[in-house]
């Protein structure tokens, strides 16, 4: 598929995941799954405590994969819960590891059905993965899931604050255009 054809099912925009009404919103979630800061706590909080309720019928999650629940007050229908890997400087497996936390959530969301789904940059918050390598990573691991995936149509990368935006516009620029 030509990379113009991919590149029409991505969007990057600036904003908060939870206000999003899509199919699916990605939580960049502990393996605890109960919770935590950041936009894990975010979403918990737009979502209520039913959401929290579902997560405690999950067993956790491993680093680099993926569980569903739904979406409970979120205007999303399904929350896809995934682990980034900490930052641990470089050699510990962390590129794989984010890169398999968007294919694993792109995979849970095509068994859905889901058509729509939007990312947070997994593991540049707390976890402390460089935005620049993160982006990077994303952006490329997005492009080549899209090129066999027929029921996704649009993947949204949601970039909370200016610079985190500009980081992701730049790097498609770069890469892609
Ligand atoms: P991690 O532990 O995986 O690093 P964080 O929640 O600390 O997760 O950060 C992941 C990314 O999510 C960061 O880039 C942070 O700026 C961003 N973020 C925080 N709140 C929101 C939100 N409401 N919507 C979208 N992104 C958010």
């Amino acid at each position: 598929m030509e990379n113009k054809d991919r590149l029409n099912r991505i969007e990057i925009i600036e904003g908060d995941i939870t206000k999003l009404k899509v199919d699916a919103i990605v939580n960049a979630a502990n393996s605890s799954l109960l919770g935590g800061g950041g936009v894990d706590g975010a979403i918990h909080r737009a979502a209520g405590p039913k959401l929290l309720e579902e997560c405690r019928t999950l067993g956790g999650c491993s680093t680099g994969e993926a569980k569903i629940t739904k979406g409970y007050n979120l205007p999303a229908k399904f929350v896809i819960h995934t682990v980034g890997p900490v930052w641990r400087g470089g050699n510990n497996n962390e590129d794989k590891l984010l890169s398999n936390c968007y294919k694993n959530s792109l995979s849970l969301a095509e068994k859905h059905n889901i058509k729509t789904i939007a990312f947070p940059a997994i593991s540049t918050g707390v976890y402390g993965f460089p935005l620049d390598r993160a982006t990077e990573i994303a952006i490329s691991t997005v492009l080549k899931f899209l090129e066999n995936s027929k029921t996704i149509n649009k993947v949204i990368f949601v970039c909370f604050g200016e610079a985190a935006y500009k980081t992701y516009r730049d790097k498609i620029e770069k890469l892609y255009k």
